[in-house]
């Protein structure tokens, strides 16, 4: 595929000629036109896509006037002639999609994210729910196993090992 650059694109668009009038240079039927590089009394300038100057040998194409026209350089002259022509240069959409592109990337990837944290903060708090409820429960245990246990004989009360277990824990699951 041909590589586009703003130089061919403006080329493609604009004429030296259609470039030269919109500046403004007089040009005749003939294509004849007194050039404005040098002091010229008679039209000497032949000028369609390109022009050419028989009396000081001016040459060139669009951006190469404008160049010469307002002392640009000629990657200046083709940005003002696609602005002033409102040119869409198309390796610059290129570019605007590449970018908008990778924008929207960057953007799904961020609400990816967002909804990773939600989902992650929503399973922390129903984690939290579960196991508050579970605590609970064994507070209640440990309230009605002291219940029971008051009336038994403390020897049998530590027989077993998971009650006595449940009780040293006691403070740690109320807070
Ligand atoms: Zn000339």
């Amino acid at each position: 595929m041909r590589k586009l650059n703003i130089f061919s694109e403006v080329k493609e668009h604009v004429t030296a000629r259609e470039v030269a009038e919109f500046y403004g240079l007089k040009v005749r039927h003939n294509g004849l036109a007194c050039c404005p590089f040098h002091n010229d009394k008679h039209p000497s300038m032949k000028i369609d896509r390109f022009y050419y100057c028989f009396a000081c040998g001016a040459k060139g194409d669009a951006i190469h006037y404008v160049a010469e026209q307002y002392g640009l350089s000629e990657y200046e002259a083709a940005k003002k002639i696609a602005d002033d022509f409102h040119i869409i240069l198309e390796h610059d959409w290129k570019k605007d999609v590449k970018s908008r592109t990778q924008e929207l990337e960057k953007r799904k990837a961020a609400e990816r994210e967002e909804k990773r944290i939600i989902d992650i903060q929503k399973k922390f708090k129903e984690w939290c729910h579960k196991t508050i409820e579970r605590l609970k429960d064994c507070l209640q245990m440990i309230a009605s196993a002291k219940k029971i246990c008051r009336c038994k004989p403390p020897d049998e009360i530590f027989l077993s090992e998971d009650f006595s277990l449940l009780l040293q824990k006691e403070p740690i699951i109320g807070y």
